[in-house]
């Protein structure tokens, strides 16, 4: 019988940047892994961690003390014994005061600043209308964070602010580079809100925060996929992609504006300098307009979509068709996507989720009709598991993912 290993990796090592497995990398990777098991499972126990892990006894000994030394686990109800006198296993868990993490959610209309702790409870939410003005916002912002650090003075260390932005963002420049629902250009994100902080900052656009916040903090049936799709359905149509449990940038730090796919060549033009994109047919945008030219006389005239759902849920014809025809739409380009992407899920977000019962029907008979392979047809099609701003959750997520994630090595 022919032994094969057990991972087939494809990953070419970067010859460019090379990261050898030394001793020190090895200790990162071990400490982050059996941090986030206690993240995920805790109570639990250094036995219970072991099985997990594969790691042996002592290994987990040394790095549970280390996390013990550095605050960042506690032990829960420490002294206790057992009826005849032994020690029991002792549970352990994060230390939520270690880190207090920062998330601010920039909206066209709105912005949302919160504080989470380190086990993702959110202890502080402000929001604000969101400035044209980016510098003068920004300061602004940088000026509330270090209010809310100064009252909030029982976490250890702030580790830093994640920000999700609503366009265009180049996370490795640290810059927001354009976007139709907000008048901010090239703004300096990064840079602007480290001066007015003092702490470390992470950005990223909307989508792809959304879509990190469902690997790290999804609902349990999908928390654990490695290969996800998130579909953000706004005044435009981005999408997020995780692969094999990390977030997919590009090449130039802009991937997935897959809202920008033709799917009519002979429709009308976009503002990207195509004609028929996806965007055109499946974002609130197209809902909106589709509901104008089917309203009637006598119909409501919307202008924000969450009018419009409450037309759906009050059983307004024009309305419930004009978010049908998006739902087919929807079920049009997701199905070229998992085609192309294979994902275990694809996750919806944005105000059209809420009338689910109504769009679920209709994506998951296209996605049957069009899929290529067989298998796909299991492919789970979901609403977001946080029915409240998920970029928000993303935006912590972002400085979760950098305390947490693990390493490409070599
Ligand atoms: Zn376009």
């Amino acid at each position: 019988m022919v032994s094969r290993p057990r991972h087939s990796f494809t990953r070419k090592p970067n010859l460019a940047d090379v990261k050898a497995a030394g001793h020190d990398m090895l200790r990162l990777v071990n400490r982050r892994i059996l941090l986030s098991i206690v993240s995920d499972r805790q109570p639990i126990s250094r036995a219970e961690i072991a099985k997990i892990s594969g790691l042996n006894k002592a290994t987990i000994s040394t790095i549970t003390s280390e996390l013990l030394k550095d605050s960042c686990i506690i032990e829960e109800g420490f002294g206790r014994t057992t009826p005849i006198g032994g020690k029991p296993p002792t549970p352990l868990r994060l230390n939520s005061r270690r880190f207090g993490l920062f998330g601010v959610d920039i909206r066209a209309d709105e912005t949302i600043l919160a504080l989470s702790d380190f086990n993702n409870r959110i202890v502080a939410r402000v929001s604000y209308e969101t400035g044209s003005d980016a510098p003068a916002f920004l300061s602004r912002l940088g000026k509330e964070i270090r209010k809310l650090r100064a009252k909030h003075d029982s976490f250890i260390e702030f580790p830093g602010i994640g920000v999700s932005l609503p366009g265009l963002v180049d996370n490795h420049r640290g810059k927001f580079l354009i976007s139709v629902v907000l008048p901010w250009r090239d703004v300096p994100v990064v840079q602007l809100l480290e001066k007015s902080t003092g702490l470390p900052v992470i950005i990223d656009n909307s989508a792809r925060c959304s879509a990190l916040a469902e690997i790290w903090h999804g609902k349990a049936q999908y928390a654990h996929v490695r290969n996800l799709l998130y579909v953000s359905v706004s005044t435009g149509l981005a999408c997020g992609v995780v692969i094999d449990g990390g977030l997919y940038r590009g090449g130039n730090n802009t991937a997935g504006q897959f809202g920008h796919i033709p799917i009519d060549l002979s429709g009308s033009e976009c503002r990207c300098g195509q004609r028929g994109c996806w965007d055109l047919y499946a974002s609130d945008k197209a809902t909106l307009k589709r509901y104008a030219e089917l309203r009637t006389t006598n119909g409501k005239r919307v202008s924000t979509m969450r009018k419009l759902i409450e037309l759906v849920d009050g059983g307004d014809p024009a309305a419930t068709e004009a978010v049908r025809e998006t739902a087919r739409y929807l079920g049009i380009g997701i199905t070229g996507l998992i085609n192309g992407l294979d994902p275990e899920v694809v996750v919806i977000g944005g105000e059209i989720t809420k009338v689910w019962g109504v769009i679920e029907p209709i994506i998951v008979e296209q996605t049957k009709r069009n899929l290529l392979a067989p298998r796909s047809h299991g492919v789970a099609i979901r609403p977001s598991a946080f029915e409240v701003r998920p970029s928000l959750k993303g935006a912590i997520t972002l400085i979760q993912n950098s305390l947490l994630s693990v390493p490409h090595m070599g």
